[in-house]
């Protein structure tokens, strides 16, 4: 048996103890609680060493993947280091004790980062304000669709219910939309990877609430035509919203708000380096410009101000890189996007060759291996992603965006070195020499994990979580 087949209660053997408590010298001063709140029975602890502890939820932790054990390329994710300063100062007990319902003249350091961070990320965007009550990206976007939407209520304009999103949207674009109320238009994405400006213009008119982009689109790619496209959307009477999911590239260099986008939301866990993955916890402040800032104190969705803990790491990143090392994040992260996309592109198909922001797209395998697998598939990008686990890599993201069939979508970030990159380089290379010679390898991956390649669909749609009936069985 492995560490990981064992729960720690296994472990458990009569007599063992991990700590030892002083002999009670303040017996007299103790009152006992009332019996109606105590259990009938103690609690049933595992009996076990301090080392059986330690062994055991270290081994745990080394079952998972983090930025702090590996590359992690995963695209549209910006996996990017979280420096260790930030963990320190979001510990501070100052901070780490507060409660939110503390009377205010007690909160004075608390305010003063939630002031400081609208300053910076009004600066870095360009927008006017924001409100720091969404916990996600996607929160985000139903947040700013409803500033869009109150925008029209309150100029009587109530006919617009549709809004506009890119085929190559993020797909929580079209979900908040629709839980927002908003009928979703698609728009084409032309054979550059860009909105299709002249597919867009009959979409226009007076039912558009508004339009949902991304810039860098999630295929990497700046939309070079959103002066065009801001000028065509505010003629029409509709908002612009963007997704800053992909801000990291254009820190201090471009700003959504010169763009024309009238509302936008950040993902600070992404762009500004707090921990995240497994589903939080985030930051999704959304910012708006000028004419938009009386709505923002009519927008409630949370109980109080947002994921204070995550703001505030976001918050030292920033001004631990300053002004002008916080342009360098999306100028590195630029290049060593390039610098992979370029490498590789020999064996892996390069659907749309242009220079990228901070992130690309591969199609798959330029070589497939068809002829060499005994039942004549080759590997696919599923085969290539469980493949890099063995030389433990993350896997990039895959099969999304939905525009190609393989679509790896790969993401380095600016906090990679170039030692780091090259060593993925050159493991993409052994596996696409793998997938020509001998696919059953890649087909077969991962080999040294500890869980080979589960039954996604049952996995997510059947999650069986009880001990008994899990893999340990
Ligand atoms: C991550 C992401 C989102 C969603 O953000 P969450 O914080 O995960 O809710 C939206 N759009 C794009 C382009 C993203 O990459």
């Amino acid at each position: 048996m492995k560490y990981y087949d064992k729960l720690i209660f296994e472990l458990s053997r009569e007599g063992r103890s991990g700590y030892s408590l002083p002999e009670n010298k303040f017996g007299h001063c103790l009152k006992e609680l009332p019996k109606a709140l105590r259990r009938p029975a103690a609690p049933e602890l595992p009996k076990v060493s301090e080392i059986d502890v330690v062994r055991h939820y270290t081994n745990l932790s080394q079952m998972n993947f983090g930025v702090d054990t590996g590359f992690y390329p995963l695209g549209s994710c910006t996996m990017k280091y979280n420096p260790k300063i930030n963990e320190e100062i979001a510990a501070l007990p100052g901070f780490n004790g507060l409660h939110p319902l503390q009377p205010e003249a007690t909160v004075a350091g608390a305010k003063a980062v939630y002031e400081g961070m609208d300053k910076a990320l009004a600066a870095i965007t360009g927008m006017a304000g924001f409100t720091f009550m969404p916990c996600a990206g996607a929160h985000g976007e139903l947040t700013g669709l409803m500033i869009i939407r109150e925008y029209h209520r309150r100029r009587g304009d109530t006919a617009r219910t549709k809004i506009i999103v890119p085929d190559s949207a993020h797909g929580t674009n079209p979900a908040s939309a629709a839980v927002c109320g908003l009928e979703v238009v698609e728009v084409k994405s032309n054979a550059n990877g860009l909105v299709d400006v002249e597919a867009l213009k009959p979409l226009l008119g007076p039912e558009v609430a508004g339009i949902m982009m991304t810039n860098p689109n999630t295929l990497g790619l700046f939309e070079k035509d959103i002066k065009e496209i801001a000028a065509l959307v505010h003629e029409c009477g509709g908002l612009l919203y963007y997704d800053g999911a992909n801000m990291n590239p254009l820190l201090g260099v471009v700003r959504p708000g010169d763009m024309g986008f009238d509302v936008m939301h950040l993902n600070l866990h992404k762009t500004f380096s707090t921990p995240h993955g497994g589903g939080g916890p985030g930051s999704g402040p959304v910012g708006v410009a000028k004419h938009l800032v009386d709505i923002l104190p009519d927008v409630k969705v949370s109980g109080f101000n947002g994921n204070f803990g995550v703001i505030l790491r976001a918050y030292a990143y920033i001004l631990m890189l300053g002004r002008e090392n916080v342009k360098l994040a999306g100028k590195y992260a630029t290049l060593s996007a390039n610098y992979i996309k370029e490498s590789l592109k020999d064996c892996y198909k390069l659907p749309i060759p242009s220079v990228c922001k901070h992130e690309f797209v591969y199609d798959g395998l330029i070589d497939d291996g068809a002829s060499k697998a005994p039942d004549g598939h080759g590997a696919t990008t599923l085969d290539v992603a469980k493949r890099l686990l063995d030389f433990g890599f993350h896997a990039p993201t895959i099969y999304f965006p939905l525009l190609f069939h393989q679509a790896l979508m790969i993401e380095p970030t600016e906090t990679e070195s170039k030692e780091t990159l090259d060593d993925f380089i050159e493991v993409m290379r052994k596996i696409a020499a793998e997938a020509a010679e001998n696919p059953m390898i890649l087909r077969d991956a991962p080999h040294c994990t500890p869980i080979r390649r589960p039954d996604e669909t049952t996995a997510a749609r059947n999650p069986i979580l009880k001990y008994q009936d899990s893999i340990c069985e």
